[in-house]
């Protein structure tokens, strides 16, 4: 017998409606690319979604035909997430921080067919327009007046005129939920890049559980900061999750250093805000310098990379924020775990509770995850035994789009995320390392993670990478690469020194090597591939 309630689509555009219909009047603040401030609000948003929607339908685009993106976290972009998605098409977010070649090639192999992007990135689309036969439509995020005269692009329009004419009235279409909703390309640090396709479904699931208490504990009451790119898993769903509550969005633009986001938070009253380690290492470096405040930011979600325990503790200690590490992937939508306490840890002491925030956190309602070992057996939840860390949900990837790549799924339809992790008796999983960068010495594994984590400690360590380099005896030793802060001194010898008493001896790096920055990935993480390439000549003193 089947239940006798109804049978209503999860959809995108219901998000939309609702914020409309109930927070109308719920700001939306946007730093442009012009460098000026933008405010509307949830009902502004909506009608020009729904122009959106009619511009898409002008165009004779089809169901599940994509929609292209290249621009930064704004309000055009959120117009286009609802319009685009709402009407049956797909959004495409490409990552703009990749090689033109790569952008090239992800707009052949997702045949988008109109691709709107930020006067910012003209000359990549100068670039790499030709080469994109199946894109019908460019179209310039900027008021008509704004738009550049000889781009050299055929049929260039602003975006002000493509949905300016356009009704804003439209009936939001009824269609199957699991229908394809949107797709992030993963940043392809080996071969090409592969495509995670979200559905209404996935997308909607995904957003209740993000404003759980224990995930970002969303409201109508908070000012929600996303400084992580709406490029990239649609900013950590969170433009779905902001309408899903009727919280403010506040969009920081194209300005991601220090200096401008501490402004945005302050004038904005930003309760919360979501981003990758290396954006608050600028935050923190402008505060500090500068001896600020926060007026009312009161917890932060730092994921994609892990989160150094200094950092946790200095968002604490000295500004009364707190931290909630997060884990995640493109192929997950990206939310997996997050790190908040349960009531038995509250009373214990603070360094216990660190040790705690430092791991990745526990799975969410909707994500089941293992660990197993290399002949696929489950491993105990010890908090010490490591193992492959394997997932499944309803907004975990089943294939990669066009099939790419192959099943990546394993017996049981467990995804393998590629990351090494631990799991506690109490469900809080860490994260010991990727797989393909975990350093492995005479039999034994090191965590590159904990290296890193104890060099970033020191106060003249801006940033650490740390790698594994061949060792005739040992396979692998872990050296440490190094950017040191402006104007901070550290040498080789103090830096060795500082490891001492915090790890086990043989997992002190056998070497430190300076280098004045390092190199970053197109989603703000550490490249580690470049600094292995980097290195190729690099041999350990002594040998
Ligand atoms: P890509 O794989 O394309 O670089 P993703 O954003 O999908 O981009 O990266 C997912 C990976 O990032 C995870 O598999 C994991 O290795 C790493 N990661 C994400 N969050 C954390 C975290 N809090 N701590 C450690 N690693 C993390």
């Amino acid at each position: 017998m089947l239940g006798l309630m109804q049978d209503r689509p999860l959809l995108i555009s219901n998000l939309l409606e609702f914020a409309e219909r109930h927070h109308g009047d719920g700001q939306i603040v946007s730093r442009r690319v012009e460098g000026d401030i933008h405010r509307y609000t949830w009902a502004d948003c909506a009608r020009r979604a729904r122009q959106v929607a009619n511009a898409v339908e002008a165009e004779g685009l089809l169901f599940s035909d994509r929609v292209a993106t290249l621009a930064w976290n704004g309000y055009r972009h959120l117009e286009l997430y609802y319009g685009v998605s709402g009407s049956g098409r797909v959004l495409h977010t490409i990552n703009p921080r990749l090689h033109p070649d790569q952008i090239a090639w992800i707009a052949n192999h997702a045949e988008d067919q109109v691709l709107c992007f930020d006067l910012s990135f003209l000359p990549l689309v100068q670039a790499v327009h030709a080469r994109c036969p199946t894109v019908k439509k460019w179209v310039a995020l900027c008021d008509a007046d704004r738009l550049p005269a000889d781009s050299g692009i055929p049929g260039l329009v602003s975006y002000e005129s493509w949905i300016g004419g356009q009704p804003d009235t439209y009936d939001w279409p009824s269609f199957d939920e699991n229908s394809a909703s949107s797709m992030c390309y993963t940043s392809g640090t080996t071969g090409n890049p592969k495509a995670a396709l979200y559905s209404h479904r996935s997308t909607i699931l995904h957003a209740y559980a993000a404003c759980l208490p224990d995930v970002m504990c969303l409201s109508a009451r908070d000012s929600v900061l996303p400084v992580v790119p709406m490029f990239h898993v649609n900013a950590w769903g969170i433009p779905y999750s902001a309408a899903l509550v009727g919280a403010k969005l506040v969009f920081p633009g194209p300005a991601l250093d220090g200096k401008s986001v501490y402004e945005l938070i302050e004038a904005e009253g930003v309760t919360f805000a979501a981003g990758v380690p290396t954006v608050w290492q600028m935050l923190l470096g402008h505060m500090q310098a500068q001896g600020l405040k926060f007026g009312k930011l009161n917890r932060t979600v730092i994921g994609g990379s892990a989160c150094p325990p200094a950092m946790i503790n200095a968002f604490r200690e000295q500004y009364g924020v707190d931290v909630l590490h997060a884990w995640g992937m493109t192929e997950m939508s990206p939310l997996g775990t997050l790190c908040t306490l349960k009531n038995k840890h509250l009373s214990l002491p603070a360094q216990e509770q660190l040790a705690l925030r430092m791991k990745q956190g526990r799975a969410i309602f909707g994500v089941d995850m293992k660990i197993v070992g290399d002949d696929g057996q489950e491993l105990p939840w010890d908090g010490k035994t490591y193992g492959d860390l394997l997932v499944k949900g309803p907004w975990i990837v089943k294939e990669y789009f066009k099939g790419e790549g192959g099943n990546p799924l394993q017996a049981g339809n467990w995804f393998p995320t590629g990351d090494v992790a631990t799991i506690d008796a109490d469900g809080f999983m860490q994260i010991t390392d990727r797989s393909k960068d975990v350093i492995k010495s005479g039999g034994e594994w090191i965590s590159s993670i904990d290296i890193e984590n104890i060099a970033v400690a020191h106060p003249a360590v801006a940033m650490a990478a740390c790698i594994g380099v061949f060792h005739p005896k040992w396979d692998e030793r872990p050296i440490v690469v190094v950017a040191k802060k402006a104007g901070a001194e550290v040498t080789r010898e103090e830096l060795l020194k500082f490891y001492e008493g915090k790890t086990a001896k043989w997992q002190i790096p056998d070497d430190v090597v300076f280098v004045e920055a390092i190199p970053l990935g197109a989603t703000g993480k550490i490249l580690k591939t470049r600094i292995r390439e980097l290195l190729k000549d690099y041999r350990l003193p002594g040998l």
